[in-house]
């Protein structure tokens, strides 16, 4: 699974990193947000969904191809 970030929406409040379950161990917020260690990820969308930005996509990985799980 992916979670991937619009970097030209990011405004890097860090909105993403304060509402993951494992924030710390997955978001770096450096003036845009990164999510790295996705083993870690629950994949609950939670930081999709709150993203004031909408600028993240949770993107589930299917054996069927790919089939996004959550658009913000
Ligand atoms: S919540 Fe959205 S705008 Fe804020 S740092 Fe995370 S990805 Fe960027
Ligand atoms: S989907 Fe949930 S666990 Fe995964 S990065 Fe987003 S908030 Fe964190």
């Amino acid at each position: 699974m992916r979670v991937v970030v619009d970097k030209d929406k990011c405004t890097g409040c860090g909105e993403c990193r304060d509402v993951c379950p494992k924030g710390p161990k997955i978001w770096k917020i450096n003036g845009k947000a990164e999510a790295n260690n996705l083993r870690y990820c629950h994949v609950c969308t939670l930081c999709a969904s709150k993203c004031p930005e909408r600028a993240i996509t949770v993107i589930r990985d299917e054996e069927n191809g790919e089939k996004e799980e959550a658009s913000a």
